[in-house]
Parts: C-alpha cells; structure tokens; sequence
C-alpha cells in the first residue's frame, strides 16, 4: 500500500468521533479520552482560543493534522461555564462502557461513546454553572401566519429550567425586540426559516443573546399540542387553557429542546401560563441599557436600580425582584395590592425582621426541586427541600388575621403543602448530608429498620477487625502488627520485616499466609480476615442500595408534589421580595407613591436612587431632592412637558433619570425615594440618553439617537412617559437644533404625553411662548470667584447661559485656551443680536398644528402625517378668483396629492 492510502485511512476513533459529531450539530464536542475531554478540528480551535488552553496536533486524519485541544475531567465544570457563558453550547460525549470491555472485542474495537450531556446557555441546572441571583431563561420564539391581513403573529414561551416557571405569551412584529429585552433570556430558540427570513437576518444576528436556530420541524403546528400533552402527561393540551397557535408552537419548542438537551430526563415544569395582555409597562431594549435597571451599560449588577434597591435575602427572592423591575406592572390594583404588602411590612417591625431570618435560613427550594426532577438531586437537594417546606410552614402562621391579599395569597400557598412531606424527609433524613447520593450516610439512623440492621454489621465489623489485631498481637507477640486495607489485597496483615519471620514459624505460620514481600514491610492475609472481608463488603453495599432506594423513595415523593412545592417556593420568594421593599423604604427613607389612573406625575423631594445611595458611601455631599410636576394643569387635560436646561454637569441628567426610576420602581411594586409622589400610571417608558457609541454594529451615535428618537415619536401615547437627554447633539448646530426643537414639538402636539426634555440649546427655551403645556425648568449653578458652583437644585424658568466656559476651566483647560474662548464668546454673541430661535416663533408656523394627536390604543398608533405637498397646494389656493371648472380640477390634483 502506498503512503497516501496509509494517510487517507480513518481510524475507527475517528470514525466514531466524527459520526457523534454530525449527530450533534452547532455544539462544541467534549469527547471523553480517559481523564481528559478532548476537542477536535475546529471546535479544538474555538475552545482553545476561548479557554486560552493550548491547541495541539493529534495524529491524521484524510491526510492532514488534526488540530486538539483537551480539559482535564476534574476541571470539565470550569472550562464549561466559561464556555456556556460565552454563549457556546457543549454536547459532552461520555465512555459507555470500560476500556476493558473494548479490548475484549478485539484489539482494533474503540469504548462505546455517545453524548450523555447537551450543556446550552438556557438548560443548565448546575448550581456550579448557575448565578444562583439571576433567573436563566431559555426562550422559543414561534411565528405563524395570520388569516387576513398576510401579517405574522409571535408567540414567544420561555421557562426557566432550574426552577421550572413556563410563560407564553403574544406578541407581534413591533412588540417582538421590546418583549426579548423584558425577558432577557440566556437563549433563544427559533426556526432556523425565520433565522433566515430576509427581512429579519440583522435582528436575530444583533441580538447579544446566544440564538439557537432549529430544524422547522421542532416548530411544527400539529405537532405542537400532542407533544406539550405528552410531556405534561395529560391527554389533550386544552388542560392549559386556550392557546393560540403561535403559543402552542412556541411552548412545544421549547419542551421538544429539554427533551433533547436533557437526553430524557424531565424537569418538573410548571404547565404553561398566559401572561395576562397589556400587564407591564412597556420598556424598549434601549431604555432598559440607558437607566440601567438590572444592570449598567457595562453589563454589571453593581451601580444599576436593581442593586441599591434589592434587599433579600435569598437568591429566589434577588431572582423574582429583578423579573418584577423588569416587568413593572400598568394593572392599578395590582400595583396598590404590593404597596399594601409593602406598607404592611415598613409598619410592622418586627414581623418583618422575623420574616427576613426565617427567610434567609430557607434554602432555594425551586432549584433543588428542578435537580431532582431532573435524576441529578443530591441529599442536599431533599434536605433543602425539606428544610424549605418547614421554613414555609412556620412563615405561614406569622401574619395573624387579615393581612393584605399578597400577604394572605403567600401564606395560603405555603400552607397548602402537606406538612407530611416535611416530616417524612426530616424523619428520614441525617444532619449531615453528602454533596453525592452515591456516597451513602445520609439516612437518619432509626429511619429504616433493614438499612440499620445491615449497617451495624457492617460497623461491627470494623470493630471485629479492630478486636481481630489485638488477639493477632497478643498471640504472636508482634506489638508493631497491623491490620490494614487495600484494593488489591482486601484486609492483611502488615509487620515489619524483622518480625516477619516469626509470622512463617510455627505455629502461626497455620493462620497467616505470605502474600508480598515490600521494602521494610510483609504482607500476610488469614482466613478469618478473608471471611471478613466479604461480610463487611457486602453489608456495605448492601447498606448502600438501601439508602439509593430510600433516595429514589423520597426524590419520587418530591417529584409527585412539584406543584405545591413551586408554589411554596414562589411564595418565600415574593415574601422576601415584599419585605426587602419594606426594609428598603425604612433604610433609605422611600415613601408611598399614590397611584392614579389619570396623567399624573408631581413628585415632590424626588431623589435619585443610585446616585443617592453613591454620595452616602462616598464622601461626597447630600443628594439635593427634587420636585418633579408633569401632572395635567388644572385647565387642560394633558401633562406637560418639562424642558430642563442648565449646564453640563448641573445634574440634568440625574434629574431625568431618576423620575423615571421613581415610575418604574413605584410600579414594580416598591416605596420610592421622594417626600410624596402621585403617579399616573405610565403604560410605555421611553429615553433616550446619553451618546453611547454603538460602533459593534456599525452605526454612529447619531444614527442610534436618530433611530431611537424615532420610535419615540412613533409610539409615545399620552399615558408614557419619555426621557429625552440631548437630541440632535451629535450634528452640526443648526442640524442639531432643529431636530430637537421638532421633535419637541411632536412631543406635545402629536404624542401629548408627559415628558422630560434636556436640551443645552438654549433657543428651544421661547418654545414656551406658544407651547402651553410646555415648562421651562432649570437646574441652579451659582458662580462664586470666578467659578461656577453646582447646586443641583431644578427650579422653573430657563438658564440664563451656558456656563461652558466655566465648566471648562474647572476641567483643567490652560489659562490661555479659556481667555481666548471667552473673547470668541462675546463677539459672537454681539453679531447675534436677535435670537434665531425668536425668528423662528415670529414666522413659522407651530408643527402640524392641524393633525391628530397620537391615540392611546394599545397598537402602535402614530397616524401618518398628511403629505405635506397637499397642504402646500392648498395654501396657495385662492378660492375667490377660481372658476368652478379651475376649483373642480384643483379638488382632484390635491385628491391625487393625498
Ligand atoms: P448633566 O446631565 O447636567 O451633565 P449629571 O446629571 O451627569 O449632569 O450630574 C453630574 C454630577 O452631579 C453627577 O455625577 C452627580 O454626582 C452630581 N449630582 C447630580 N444631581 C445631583 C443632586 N441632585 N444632588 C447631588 N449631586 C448631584
């Protein structure tokens, strides 16, 4: 045979190596080599470059270097985590069976391998691959076909695996990128046909959550509900309640993926809920990054709303109030039942700091419960589980006649867990419990008669063979001589070599039998040692199967009561989330918000949450507080606007921000930082602040700030609230100007909603002449020596100038640069006699003064403008010097115009 036939052979390793690895498409291969997992081809070259581990060659394959990279199995878990986190997904390829098996079947035959593992971003149950605070979701999004109009409905389901939530809920083209950024899943699932779709290529690739397209058939419709019934063990999927189609297919996709990923084993999932239409307030991805709820622009926890208000105490509790600050509520009701809660709990003292030590003693009862469902519990998982359930049943009974419903609701659900379980696995259970059921100990000595019986022979045993040395001793005289144990040889006895001889002599050499001869040491068995052996290996394992069934006994009996427990556990969750509130609005001083159902927004003593809680670590001075009154004047009844100037570094934009944290936190459910505030309830937060660069994809800072300003002004109803922070700063001038002074205009023409707008162009200031709902606000600086002082105090009325001169210098700008700056100024400000700003308010008409305002329905609703071309025509019309033939030809060239 020629070399190249030799090259162009595949060894039967890599035969199999490749077939598991086209089984397992879009997943990194850990393929199991002894002690090591090993990476192959390109998927060596991926981990290696994302672990930083070193990339090696491995023999040949069809003639060519096979690139390898390997982890060491003790450290699989670590390389895993940083892997999952950066959004691969690993299909772990295990040994089916010993070497030794493969070597029995012929020299050439590979270990039988196959994947026992598919670890994804949006499955893992890991404690060690998990962030016990933050919720993992995985997310199925599903598009059909509408009837009618050729438009596509969503339907997006998510669930969280590793405590067992499922959620669907509607959605369409418009709401899609605002719902994805609410949930904020670890995955998504989606058809790889819409992955492809054309028109929506650039979304999903955008998306900075890991998209997981699948084959369609996992998205298939008449498949759907045989498969959801199927998984939840009911006969039709009608047990859920009415789904639309696009729900059933999304909530199937999502259980057909658990299916896969975790190769038969069956979390114990809640049956999919409807999340109720129109229930949250709607906050697009943008303004979710820019006030930083859940985490800041650099992606941390630390310094966003969600860390200087959380309070909990448990990861459960941490989980549930940041799903709450993402979803604020827009139901009236809803949000006054938690504030009741809330304001129950800041009342009563100590029932709530006994609650909160009641509740950072339970452990995390839905993540326990998911392993276990999953085969992967541990003795810990039953003992949290049980522990958990008696936590719950002891808060139950703590908040005596008649407290608030959510209160009431909690209670009740942790009481409706029968307290037998609770028992059963205490009775059951011992106080010190292993990480691995396979290590046995972790049944309570009493629990089961049989398993006690066979455990004191195996413990009378070790005594025997205690009692056994000693005779061994005394009859031979040896003091030195040992009973000992190894794999090898089972129990021997061991003495040192110059007594060894007198074990050979008579008469002992009738009872020990020389088996290994070491340096210094002489290794002898007996039959009484022999016959222990086995007794005590028997009673151990036997020992050991006994306690594996009590485990599978007790993990069933969880199982079997996974609804109630999840209710428990959701219950300790809100519990700890209402009384962290509690505890919060003691701590920082934060009030009730009354909440209304009309447009109003007067705060008064607002104070940033964030910003607030920083200057008290810090040493820097108080947080001045401070008045917010969007409310509807008394004459009219739409909100104002606020136009708030001032100069850089005065505070605008910690004014703008935190009012709109006060309306998100007050609707989350939580007191809020201010001395009083009445709140309309806000059905859609927008902002658009700062002018952060979003140079990934390719777009300039003010190209996002033109795309985000436009769905503003496209979707804002009088019910929202917009923060608006520096439009059209990122273009020249006069570009810039105009733009901000129109869209301030639609702001209060059109959308009609409350608003904060921060400008430095002064000009927009005379807006006020016309605009009746429009305010001028400014926050105070005052100039001592020379220099400018902040006071960070909004009053009403305009900045009178820029202070850009002064705030330079304070920045360090040379002397020179700041004298020269200041003469440039004042000639400019000489040729500028008349206001540019003032003209415009003399000769231009107010903003589509004549079209209709934005309507409140729930569909987006910025009616388009009519064409202006129309209204130009209809301007130059003289009605009095037209014929009738020339008004009847000018009423059909402005039909056609339209
Ligand atoms: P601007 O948007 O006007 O440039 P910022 O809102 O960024 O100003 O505020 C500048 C700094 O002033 C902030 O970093 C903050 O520490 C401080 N600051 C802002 N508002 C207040 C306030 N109300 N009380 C105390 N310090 C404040």
């Amino acid at each position: 045979k020629s070399s190249a036939d030799k090259d162009n052979r595949v060894s039967p390793m890599m035969a199999q190596y490749v077939e598991i690895k086209a089984a397992n498409p879009g997943s990194l291969l850990f393929y199991r080599m002894g002690d090591f997992y090993e990476l192959f081809f390109e998927d060596a070259e991926i981990a290696a470059q994302a672990l930083g581990i070193v990339l090696t060659k491995r023999g040949k394959h069809l003639g060519e270097d096979i690139p390898m990279c390997g982890v060491p199995l003790v450290r699989a878990e670590e390389y895993l985590h940083k892997l999952i986190a950066l959004g691969h997904r690993v299909a772990v390829c295990d040994q089916l069976e010993d070497p030794a098996e493969a070597k029995k079947r012929g020299s050439k035959s590979v270990v039988r391998r196959d994947v026992t593992r598919l670890v994804t971003p949006g499955t893992i149950t890991e404690d060690s691959l998990l962030d016990a605070k933050r919720e993992n979701v995985l997310l199925a999004v599903a598009r059909t076909r509408a009837t009618g109009d050729g438009a596509y409905d969503y339907a997006l389901a998510f669930t969280d695996v590793s405590t067992g939530s499922f959620r669907v809920v509607a959605s369409d083209h418009e709401m899609l990128a605002a719902d994805l950024a609410r949930i904020d899943a670890a995955e998504i699932l989606i058809s790889d046909a819409v992955y492809d779709d054309e028109e929506m290529r650039d979304f999903w690739r955008d998306l900075e959550t890991p998209v997981t397209p699948l084959p369609k058939q996992s998205f298939d419709g008449p498949q759907a509900e045989k498969r959801l019934a199927g998984f939840f063990g009911v006969a039709t999927a009608d047990a859920f309640g009415s789904f639309s189609r696009a729900e059933l297919i999304a909530a199937a996709a999502i259980v057909a993926y658990i299916e896969r990923t975790q190769l038969g084993a069956r979390p114990a999932l809640a049956p999919p809920q409807r999340e109720a239409d129109g229930g949250s307030m709607l906050i697009d991805a943008g303004t979710r990054v820019n006030l930083e709820l859940i985490r800041t622009t650099s992606g941390e926890r630390r310094g966003s709303l969600l860390a200087a208000v959380d309070r909990t105490v448990t990861a459960a509790g941490a989980r549930l109030l940041s799903r709450r600050l993402s979803e604020p509520l827009t139901d009236i009701a809803a949000i006054r039942a938690r504030h009741d809660a809330v304001g129950f709990l800041v009342e009563e003292t100590e029932l709530r700091d006994g609650l909160r030590k009641r509740l950072a003693a339970a452990p995390d009862l839905a993540r326990a419960l998911s392993r276990l469902s999953l085969q992967r519990g541990s003795p810990r998982d039953l003992g949290a589980i049980a522990a958990g359930l008696k936590e719950g049943l002891a808060i139950s009974s703590l908040f005596g006649v008649e407290p608030p419903r959510d209160l009431a609701r909690c209670a009740r659900r942790l009481a409706a867990v029968e307290p037998w379980l609770a028992e059963e696995l205490t009775a059951a259970l011992a106080d010190d419990l292993p990480h691995n059921r396979r290590d046995g100990g972790f049944v309570r000595q009493g629990y089961d008669l049989d398993l006690d019986s066979t455990r004191s022979l195996r413990d009378e045993s070790r005594r025997v063979v205690a009692a056994l040395e000693q005779r061994y001793i005394e009859e031979t005289g040896v003091r030195s001589l040992k009973i000992k144990h190894n794999g090898v040889l089972g129990y021997f006895v061991e003495v040192t070599a110059q007594n060894a001889d007198r074990l050979r002599e008579e008469p002992f050499n009738a009872t020990f039998v020389h088996r290994q001869t070491m340096a210094g040491a002489v290794r002898f068995t007996s039959v009484e040692l022999g016959e222990l052996e086995s007794r005590i290996a028997s009673a151990g394992e036997r020992a050991l199967a006994l306690e594996q069934a009590i485990f599978d006994k007790l993990a069933a009996a969880v199982v079997a009561a996974s609804g109630p427990i999840r209710d428990a556990a959701e219950a300790l969750a809100e519990l700890d989330v209402l009384s962290g509130l509690a505890r919060l609005a003691v701590d920082e001083r934060y009030v009730r918000p009354e909440m209304t159902e009309g447009v109003d927004f007067a705060i008064s003593g607002g104070r940033h949450p964030v910003v607030e809680q920083a200057l008290a670590r810090g040493s820097g001075g108080p947080f001045v507080a401070n008045d917010c009154d969007l409310s509807a004047p008394e004459s009219m009844k739409d909100a104002r606007i606020w136009l708030v100037t001032g100069p850089n570094m005065a505070g605008k934009s910690t004014f703008l921000r935190q009012n709109a944290l006060i309306a998100v936190l007050a609707q989350a459910g939580g007191f809020v930082p201010v001395t009083s505030a009445k709140l309309g309830i806000v059905d859609r937060l927008f902002s658009r602040v700062g002018a952060a660069d979003d140079l990934a994809r390719g777009r300039s800072t003010f190209m996002v700030e033109m795309v985000e300003t436009a769905a503003i002004l496209n979707q804002a109803t009088p019910k929202s609230l917009v923060i608006l922070d520096e439009i059209g700063r990122g273009t020249s001038t006069f570009d810039g100007m105009s733009i901000a002074w129109a869209s301030l205009e639609h702001l209060h023409e059109m959308n009609r909603c409350r608003a904060l707008f921060a400008t430095h162009f002064h000009e927009l200031t005379a807006l006020t002449q016309r605009c009746n709902r429009l305010a001028n606000a400014t926050v105070k600086v005052t100039e001592w020596q020379g220099d400018v002082v902040f006071l960070h105090e909004v009053v009403p009325g305009a900045a009178d100038r820029s202070y850009g001169i002064q705030v330079a210098k304070l920045a360090g700008l040379p002397k020179a640069v700041i004298a020269r700056a200041k003469a440039v100024l004042a000639e400019l400000e000489a040729a500028e006699r008349v206001s540019p700003a003032q003209r415009l308010l003399d000769e231009l008409p107010l903003f589509a003064a004549a079209a209709r305002p934005v309507s409140s329905g729930s569909a987006v609703s910025a009616e388009p403008l009519p064409p202006e071309p129309a209204l130009m025509e209809l301007e130059a019309l003289d009605p009095d010097s037209l014929t009738p033939r020339a008004a009847l030809d000018a009423l059909y060239r402005l039909k056609a115009l339209l």
